[in-house]
Parts: C-alpha cells; sequence; structure tokens
C-alpha cells in the first residue's frame, strides 16, 4: 500500500504544556515523515468551516474560545495508512478514557483539551489538507 498523507493540528494544550516536540517525536518513531508544517492562529471563520460538525453542539462556542486561545501547530504526516494510524497514536476523544501509552492517554487532560487533532477519513484528510495548506507548502 503506497504513503497517505493526514492533517493534524497540535492544539493549545499540547503547546501551553511544551509538549509540541514530544508529539512529534512520537510521529516520527512510529515512522511518519513530516510533509508540511506552519504555526498559525485559527480563525473563527476556518474554526467554524474545520468543526462544522459539531457547529450545533453546546459546547461549540468552548471549542471556538479554546481552539482560537492562542497559535497552533498545524503538520501533514505523511506514512503507510496515516491516517488511521495517527488516530490510533491519539486514542479517543476523551483523554481521561484513553488508554496509557496513547497520546491523549499520557498527555491530555478531557475531552476538549486532548492535545491533537487528526483527520478521520481518507476523505477528510484531502478536505482538510486543502483547507490548512497551499500546494506549494507540502513537500515530497
Ligand atoms: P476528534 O477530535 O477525536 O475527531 P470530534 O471530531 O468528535 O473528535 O470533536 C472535535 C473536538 O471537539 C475534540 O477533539 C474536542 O477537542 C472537542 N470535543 C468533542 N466532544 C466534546 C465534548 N463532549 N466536550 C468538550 N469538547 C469536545
Amino acid at each position: 500500500m503506497s504513503a497517505e498523507k493526514t492533517l493534524v493540528i497540535l492544539k493549545p494544550d499540547c503547546l501551553n504544556q511544551g509538549a509540541a516536540g514530544t508529539v512529534i517525536e512520537r510521529f516520527e518513531r512510529a515512522g511518519f515523515e513530516i510533509a508540511a508544517c506552519k504555526m498559525m492562529r485559527l480563525s473563527t471563520t476556518l474554526l467554524r468551516e474545520h468543526y462544522a460538525h459539531l457547529a450545533k453542539l453546546p459546547f461549540f462556542p468552548e471549542i471556538e474560545r479554546f481552539m482560537g486561545s492562542r497559535p497552533v501547530i498545524v503538520l501533514i504526516l505523511r506514512g503507510e495508512r496515516a491516517v488511521d494510524r495517527v488516530r490510533e497514536l491519539l486514542g479517543p476523544t476523551d483523554s481521561t478514557k484513553a488508554p496509557k501509552g496513547t497520546i491523549r492517554g499520557d498527555l491530555g487532560t478531557d475531552k476538549m483539551s486532548n492535545i491533537c487533532h487528526a483527520s478521520d477519513s481518507a476523505a477528510a484528510a484531502a478536505t482538510e489538507i486543502q483547507r490548512f495548506f497551499r500546494a506549494d507548502e507540502i513537500f515530497g
């Protein structure tokens, strides 16, 4: 099977605790390559598009506040079965339920502060990669 790309966001709680290096190291040790990387503050417009599937939920304003609270790091990772394997490395959304050994289980706090976003399907990865990166910002 050929290499696949997925989109990852290192969320504000990851950067606030100085865990960007640790998280990127886990991805690299698992065999993923960085194909693109940038730091950016996520605008309300971008967040409403990115989290459109949650927009009607009562805690959506909190997600917007949290995700916009500071600049984040957005990455494209490349590797075999990247979409599924990166989600496996993260663990489930709720950090309190994520097993030890997963990124969220080891470093996350709760459902909202869960360290990383990662695309949940190949179709989502394609859409999200285009949402955050121009073609000339993606390497290899
Ligand atoms: P995932 O990020 O694991 O794909 P979702 O797409 O369901 O999960 O949710 C997007 C993000 O919204 C989560 O990563 C988390 O930061 C936040 N979130 C989801 N569900 C809740 C919840 N019940 N309470 C607070 N925040 C939540």
